[in-house]
């Protein structure tokens, strides 16, 4: 019988996803054993035109990592989506735009203009940008234009599962893998679309074994900036830590080792907006009733937006900056 085929690709995103891909050791040898791998550009030589080739749906399953930046990542996520039976987006900038999302702060004609520009590590004196489309004397060449906003997956293609994390933990992939070979092999049903993979509905602080008692905030402050309690409540020690507002899964993983939580699980389930949630979770620990006072402690707030939206900003209620 023919093995059900699996795609992995890579659009706008740094290449952590794959690597946890490989991360799952020596499970990847059931992945390569139970899966026709059928497109993994990083891995192996594949070429666009061998998918262009295949049947529409003939594609069992497709993990699709990174945000959807230029015409090429849109390109190849239609034709995966064509191709593919279920569409997975897998990691966080494929799930919510990721770290790429905030060039939202900015359009893309003063992103290009600092890139090649007014960037200090830039020689560039005939003020040269890359065209989309330019003539040589050999023909016509053509690169993938850049887009003005940085979208995730689900605002440009129909998907059908999500898995957050920048990276996805490596044993939520293992479990994953797991109930995907034993929904195929034995003819379960696959979950309900929409389904979060490899995470919980609940919240990074319910998975947080540090103890929460004081809620008395009068400044924020960076983790290095003084020698943190390591049973405490991070945000409880004016450190801004993002679990309130994050989904639960990762086991976590950078609280228990003292960093706070970025963010990078998504939103839990019934929350709309990670920095709307965030700005409430705050509000119930500022210890003041003086809106002056209270102004003054937000302010303490390091890099509120790489804070709150480091990793949503595609998907939030602000989307980007208008023009
Ligand atoms: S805010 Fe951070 S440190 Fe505090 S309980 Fe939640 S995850 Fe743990
Ligand atoms: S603790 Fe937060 S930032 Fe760290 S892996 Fe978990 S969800 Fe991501």
């Amino acid at each position: 019988m023919a093995k059900p085929k699996l795609a992995i690709y890579w659009a706008a995103s740094c290449g952590g996803c794959d690597i946890a891909i490989l991360d799952i050791e020596a499970k990847i040898l059931d992945v390569a054993d139970f899966f026709d791998l059928v497109f993994w550009p990083v891995a192996l030589d594949f070429k666009y035109d061998d998918i262009r080739r295949m049947d529409d749906k003939s594609i069992t399953l497709t993990l699709f990592n990174g945000a959807i930046r230029n015409d090429e990542n849109f390109e190849i996520a239609r034709l995966l989506r064509q191709k593919s039976v279920v569409m997975c987006a897998f990691g966080s900038c494929a799930t919510e735009g990721g770290i790429p999302a905030l060039a939202n702060l900015y359009d893309r004609e003063s992103i290009i203009d600092y890139a090649f520009h007014k960037s200090p590590s830039v020689d560039n004196p005939d003020r040269i940008v890359p065209e989309p489309i330019y003539k040589v004397p050999e023909g016509t060449i053509t690169i993938p234009a850049m887009w003005n906003t940085v979208r995730s997956l689900g605002q440009t293609i129909d998907i059908d599962y999500i898995i957050p994390g920048c990276p996805p933990q490596s044993d939520q992939i293992i479990n994953v893998v797991e109930a995907v070979i034993d929904i195929l092999s034995n003819g379960k049903p696959l979950p309900a679309k929409g389904t979060i993979l490899g995470a919980t509905d609940k919240s990074c602080c319910d998975e947080c074994k540090r103890q929460r008692n004081i809620k008395k905030i009068k400044k924020f402050i960076r983790p290095f900036e003084k020698v943190l309690d390591p049973d405490l409540c991070l945000l409880e020690q004016g450190v801004v830590c993002m679990g309130p507002a994050t989904r639960a899964g990762c086991g976590a993983k950078c609280v228990s080792a003292g960093v706070p939580c970025r963010g990078c699980y998504s939103l839990p389930t019934n929350i709309r907006d990670q920095g709307a949630k965030m700005a409430s979770a705050l509000a119930s620990v500022i210890d003041s009733t003086d809106p002056a006072e209270i102004n003054a402690i937000i302010e303490t707030i390091p890099d509120p937006i790489g804070t709150f939206y480091r990793f949503s900003l595609a998907e939030s209620m602000l989307r980007r900056v208008q023009i």
